[in-house]
């Protein structure tokens, strides 16, 4: 859906709060050496807006399972739920690594909608992230 582009500032903005990590996977730009995406946290489609509380830092990979998706299917429960609010929501409440560190794991039904909806676990990114804590780069240490 077409609409006024990003500032350059805001772009800014919301990658520095970020961390430069994405709001929902918390893989680092730096890891995977290109820059993340700026997602509405509402979609657009949906009525969000450009606004800084509407906006979040996404990686491609979450970015573009979550497109316009604002509900996810909780498995333990089998409700739809929506999904996980980087701005409103806090990771640390919603979601843990598992204990190997390769699998992010969902603690209420928002995390596991979340994590099944943007595939928060697709095998690519496992295999990347078993690389990673080779050597010593994850899983990200996340302040809350
Ligand atoms: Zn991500």
């Amino acid at each position: 859906m077409p609409g006024p582009r990003l500032s350059s500032l805001l772009r800014k903005e919301v990658r520095q709060r970020a961390g430069r990590r994405c709001g929902y996977c918390q893989t680092p730009e730096w890891l995977i050496g290109m820059e993340h995406d700026i997602d509405h946290i509402v979609p657009r489609a949906h009525g969000g807006e450009n606004t800084i509380d509407n906006l979040c830092l996404a990686c491609s990979s979450c970015n573009g399972f979550k497109h316009a998706k604002t509900y996810g299917i909780d498995r333990e429960s089998g409700e739809a739920v929506k999904l996980f609010h980087p701005r409103k929501q806090d990771w640390n409440e919603h979601f843990v690594w598992g204990e190997t560190g390769t699998r992010v794991l969902g603690t209420t039904p928002f995390g596991r909608a979340t994590i099944e909806s943007l595939q928060v676990n697709h095998p690519l990114i496992v295999i990347a992230r078993s690389i990673w804590i080779e050597f010593g780069y994850h899983p990200p240490r996340i302040a809350s």
